[in-house]
């Protein structure tokens, strides 16, 4: 059952991110870092691993809802005329074919290769078709499938006078021969009605594209103004709108009349004060539809648009001489036509990738809503007299090719904001509750997902800089939360500590670029360095110690045996011992000599280490002291501690070590013992719950049938005792576990408290036999050897730390950086250090 419920609001949730991750534009970028949104991620991601075991099928795609590819609908419809061309013009019983014969030019001689028939087939022939039956058949399921959220495109084609405007608009004086438009109107108010679940709002534009202006055919209405600026076209994420056009609300079909009517009236009276010829110009009734539904949890609404075409007429004008405004007319026609052409070619070609969309206006306009995503339906309108025969082949030709492209109908879905954070807020809630119940059911204590406070990220730090430092053996895993914190935490340390052996660097040594040949070829004149960068007087280019990293260094100089190492350490630590070697600081700085120290070819060292005579406050260079010449060459730090770690473990701390380790695998043990114990009694849990489900059945299936009673007692059958006793057993078994997993508890509370112990002496003994061994002055050291006065390990820290110096003042130094206790322990260990230099 919980993995029902789970496997549910993981995937409704899945869905609900998904959604916001597909938006588009503006929103996307809004709501991508709400902190709902965030926290929804991070429960998520903390159930998707248990979910993943469970549900193996889960790569299904719960996000996208494509449609399938569909051809564009073309239409023909001839004007009805009494001088129809019968032996020219033929369609076959299909409806759909229509046959063209042209009779010989006789012009052209008796041979000639002129062809003269011509068949298309396309989507059915509208001849003698009713406004009705037009609807019916062109726009009726565009402007249903509108309503649930796919865009839509009818455009009307052909020549002047071949019924474009008649079938799109209609007569607007006779309602029996009204048009596409007022129909599409209708209808979509008219599926309003029908849909009381839905909040649905219906906006309408009407643009007219003229010589490749722009100009809104409602901007006459009182409330809109003429535009100041002229309109533009313009593109973003979410398609092509007009920039400037008025788009106007209606809330119900007599206002969307009117607003047709206006528009309607507008073409012709522009057609008269400013001398347009109507049929020149490109028309585009749009309607913008957007449907919400009703219920408050649903954060999903549908948009869409119907775009109603009519198009300027398709006849070749170039052909007859026209002169002036009318040329030019003719020019801009053509030009659009043929690049709508071009378009519909480049659509119909699936290799083609680029669109010549915005080649002009009304290509420019309709670019969202040729192809694309939209339903898309075209009405070639034909004259069927012999004397347009050739503009009926050509716009005959267009139909033909717009059959060829396909769409692929998507629903525009967006998604309410508000409605959306209200959603994933109560999603949290569950899954928060989801991962208590997770959280319980894997015997894990309270895990908090919440984001962490600073308190919590400082003691991440400081967890991660005892894990480096080697003081804390293991980081425990909490929550995907935490992890990400401890390696940022990582992060964090590591460029502090860069930064750190960079300023100590700096401090000491002047660094010198190895690019920066100025800067080299003066320290060589000043005689610090010769021609390979040695120091001058260095013998062999090793001896980072006498404060040179030198650009080469001959191989096979660096491999030294442990021991030897160990040897040579004890004076160089003796002058490098300012601070205590406990502290994080020094660590630091020491790993930055082993990084600096040359190891390889010249390449890999970058900056040239020279030792700055002015500033430097300790010794002489090593050419200086004849002293030093004589002693072997030396490493200036102690082996990394993690090295000598592993040296005191197999040494002096193997005993300690191994307690420890034994401890360790005992506690692990009983954690193991302690998991299954669990699991077992998760097992009984569920088969007592089944068995007394069971016995309910059983019980009521008794008492259904009539109880059966003898002296006062109840009779049962066989298999309801059965249940009882079993269910009793189960019972003692569930105790018994039980208590068994609280013993085991205790024991593993006590186990943990001796390996914390452990560790705390294992660690505690190894500092002092590093500080022993690398840090002792060499007196020290002779009465530590075997037969000298002072016993291993019980050196006190105070002396091994002091290293000669004033002891008081050593020992002020460590309570800053190591005393653990803090301020609070600092009366104590005063009073320990006069005792112990007492009795010194
Ligand atoms: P276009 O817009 O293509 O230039 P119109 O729609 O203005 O053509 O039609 C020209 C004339 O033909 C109009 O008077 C119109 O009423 C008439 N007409 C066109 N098609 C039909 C038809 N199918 N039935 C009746 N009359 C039509
Ligand atoms: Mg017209």
């Amino acid at each position: 059952m919980t993995t029902t419920i789970t496997s549910h609001h993981f995937l409704s949730t899945c869905s609900v991110l998904g959604s916001v991750l597909d938006l588009e534009g503006g929103f996307k970028q809004d709501k991508r870092h709400h902190p709902v949104l965030q926290a929804a991620c991070y429960l998520i991601s903390e159930l998707k691993l248990s979910q993943m075991m469970r549900s193996k099928n889960s790569n299904k795609h719960y996000f996208t809802k494509m449609g399938s590819r569909k051809k564009v609908h073309a239409f023909v419809r001839v004007r009805p005329t009494d001088d129809f061309a019968h032996e020219m013009i033929k369609y076959r019983d299909d409806n759909k074919t229509i046959d063209i014969h042209l009779k010989k030019d006789s012009r052209r001689g008796v041979v000639n290769n002129q062809q003269t028939d011509w068949s298309f087939k396309l989507d059915r022939v509208l001849h003698d078709a009713s406004q009705d039956l037009v609807y019916e058949t062109v726009a009726k399921d565009v402007v249903s499938q509108a309503l649930n959220g796919f865009n839509g495109t009818i455009m009307c084609y052909g020549q002047t006078g071949a019924g474009k405007t008649y079938t799109m608009t209609g007569a607007t004086e006779n309602y029996k021969h009204r048009g596409i438009l007022p129909r599409a109107l209708q209808q979509v108010f008219k599926m309003i009605e029908e849909r009381p679940t839905h909040a649905i709002t219906v906006r309408v534009s009407y643009l007219e594209i003229y010589n490749e202006s722009l100009f809104d055919l409602l901007s006459t209405l009182p409330y809109v103004g003429p535009s100041v600026t002229p309109m533009t076209i313009v593109e973003n994420p979410q398609g092509v709108f007009i920039k400037g056009l008025s788009v106007h609300l209606t809330s119900q079909e007599e206002d969307a009349f009117s607003l047709l009517f206006e528009g309607e009236t507008n073409r012709i009276i522009a057609s008269h004060t400013m001398n347009k010829n109507s049929s020149r110009s490109h028309c585009i009734f749009t309607i913008y539809v957007e449907a919400r539904s009703r219920t408050l949890s649903d954060e999903k609404y549908v948009t869409s648009k119907i775009n109603l075409v009519d198009l300027a007429g398709s006849e070749r004008l170039g052909k007859s001489r026209s002169e002036g405004r009318v040329l030019k007319e003719a020019t801009y026609i053509n030009k659009s036509l043929s690049f709508l052409e071009q378009a519909i070619i480049a659509l119909g070609d699936q290799k083609r990738d680029h669109i010549p969309f915005r080649q002009c206006k009304l290509t420019h306009a309709l670019k969202d809503s040729l192809g694309g995503n939209c339903n898309m339906v075209l009405v070639t309108n034909i004259y069927g007299e012999a004397a347009q025969l050739e503009e009926t082949l050509s716009s005959l030709r267009f139909a033909s090719r717009m059959k060829l492209v396909t769409t692929e109908p998507t629903v525009n879905e967006k998604y309410d904001a508000e409605r959306m954070v209200k959603n994933l807020e109560k999603e949290l809630a569950l899954l928060k509750q989801e991962l208590a119940i997770h959280d319980s059911l894997a015997n894990r204590t309270l895990v908090n997902y919440d984001p962490m406070d600073e308190i919590q990220i400082a003691e991440i730090n400081s967890q991660v800089r005892r894990y480096l430092e080697g003081t804390l053996e293991e980081i425990d895993i909490i929550n995907l939360r935490q992890i990400q914190e401890v390696f940022n935490q990582f992060r964090v340390v590591l460029s502090q500590q860069e930064q750190e052996v960079e300023s100590t660097l700096r401090r000491k040594y002047t660094l010198i670029d190895k690019n920066d040949y100025a800067a080299i070829s003066a320290v060589q004149k000043a005689g610090l360095v010769d021609a390979d960068g040695h120091l001058v007087g260095e013998p062999d280019g090793q001896g980072f110690g006498l404060g040179v990293a030198p650009f080469s260094t001959k191989p096979g100089k660096k491999s030294k045996s442990k021991k030897m190492f160990k040897e040579q350490l004890s004076s160089s630590a003796r002058k490098e011992g300012a601070s205590s070697p406990l502290s994080g600081k020094d660590l630091d700085v020491s790993t930055s000599k082993t990084q600096l120290t040359p190891s390889s070819k010249d390449g890999d060292v970058k900056d040239m280490v020279v030792r700055d005579r002015e500033t430097s406050n300790t010794e002489p260079l090593a050419s200086d002291s004849p002293k030093e010449e004589l002693r072997p060459p030396r490493p200036s730090t102690p082996p990394a501690k993690p090295v000598a770690f592993e040296d005191f473990k197999n040494e002096r701390g193997s005993e300690i070590n191994r307690i420890f380790k034994e401890n360790k695998s005992i506690l692990n043990e009983r954690r193991k013992r302690a998991s299954e114990t669990t699991q077992r009694i998760n097992a009984i849990k569920r088969e007592i719950d089944m068995t007394k489900e069971a016995l309910n059945l059983q019980k009521s299936l008794r008492e259904k049938q009539g109880e059966y009673e003898n002296k006062g007692l109840m009779i049962i059958d066989e298999e309801e005792f059965l249940l009882i006793l079993k269910l009793k057993d189960l019972k003692k078994q569930y105790r018994t576990e039980y208590q068994d997993l609280r013993d085991l508890r205790a024991e593993i509370q006590y186990c943990q408290h001796l390996v914390d112990q452990c560790r705390h002496r294992l660690l505690t003994e190894f500092d002092i036999w590093y500080n022993e061994s690398f840090f002792v002055p060499e007196d020290l050291q002779m009465a530590v050897k075997p037969g000298g006065s002072i016993r291993p390990g019980m050196m006190p820290l105070s002396k091994i730390v002091s290293l000669g110096e004033d002891d008081q003042d050593r020992f002020s130094q460590l309570q800053q950086t190591t005393l653990p206790e803090g301020p609070d322990s600092v009366s104590f260990y005063n009073a320990k250090v006069k005792m112990e230099q007492k009795h010194n």
